[in-house]
């Protein structure tokens, strides 16, 4: 999976990753449809579902997506990779950090962390994407009892070790191509030692989305300008693995009429809801916000 960074002139590879945790919404449809747009005439567009979240995703819900996208007019290049069928291969990752020290095992619970971080004396810091910094309890946890918690069967998750992971990858600053905005410096510390195994899951979201996006040959990554600051984990990861450096590009995201963001709990504004409703394809197109049929005329 080694390589470099996509060159300029080479076609492109971009993907259309929803977890499937409910129906499809135009704030979806505007998503894949940007994102099959960047890929234009030569380049390809993958469609991969994010559904590692056994507890929220539905096999309906993944089935239902595949039918909408293809009703709104959306193709795309080769098989649908479902990330619950590669747990095996995020496996290889951790075990490659683990084998260099750069994860541990965190056995604290979502309260536990709240709890310590409210309980001390100086107000608790949030990730750039609204989470509690995680204060790094169970990184100073000594081998033997990390062993021995292990073996009683306390369920943990796995942590990156954020700070010894950029040590490691030396002191150039870590940064990224926003093909909008330009070269960004990444700050991979503002989200304290991510998780890269869940407690309920044996991997993550930014475990997951980096290593596929590799595997796959994605050489843009285009998504929610609300995931732009994590980039910088998957970044981290990217260095650390040894993992091709994408170009990266962020699209607003879709709001109702009040400016609230649409989200799947939104029931009447799905796609099905509106097929339901006797809606055309164009329609919801252009409700959508999509103003041209390109991408149904190319595949
Ligand atoms: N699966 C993620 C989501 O539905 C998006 C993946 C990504 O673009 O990083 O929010």
């Amino acid at each position: 999976m080694n390589g470099k960074s996509a060159k300029a002139g080479e076609p492109v590879t971009t993907r259309f990753a929803p977890s499937p945790t409910g129906p499809l919404h135009p704030g979806h449809i505007a998503a894949a449809f940007f994102a099959r747009r960047q890929a234009g005439m030569d380049g390809r567009f993958l469609l991969r579902m994010e559904d590692i979240d056994t507890q929220r995703c539905r096999e309906r819900f993944i089935d239902e997506a595949l039918e909408d996208l293809e009703w709104v007019g959306l193709r795309w290049h080769g098989a649908v990779i479902r990330q619950s069928e590669r747990m095996a291969l995020y496996r290889t990752t951790l075990e490659a950090l683990d084998a260099r020290g750069l994860i541990y095992p965190c056995f604290c619970t979502r309260s536990a962390i709240a709890r310590e971080l409210y309980e001390a004396a100086s107000a608790p810091h949030h990730a750039p994407d609204g989470s509690l910094i995680y204060p790094g309890t169970c990184r100073r946890l000594n081998a033997g009892t990390r062993t021995r918690r292990i073996a009683a069967g306390e369920p943990y998750a796995l942590r990156l070790n954020v700070a010894r992971a950029l040590g490691e990858i030396g002191p150039a600053s870590l940064t990224f191509r926003d093909l909008s905005r330009g070269t960004i410096v990444c700050d991979p510390l503002a989200f304290g030692d991510v998780v890269l195994a869940r407690r309920d899951v044996p991997a993550s979201y930014n475990l997951c989305v980096t290593y596929d996006d590799a595997a796959q040959g994605v050489t843009l990554v285009t998504r929610g300008e609300d995931l732009r600051d994590v980039t910088a984990i998957h970044r981290l990861l990217q260095e650390l693995m040894g993992w091709p450096e994408p170009d990266y590009l962020f699209h607003p995201l879709l709001c109702d009429a009040d400016g609230r963001r649409l989200s799947k709990r939104d029931g009447a504004f799905s796609i099905r809801a509106m097929r339901k409703a006797g809606m055309s394809a164009e329609m919801v197109r252009r409700a959508a916000g999509i103003q041209d049929d390109f991408c149904c005329t190319h595949t």
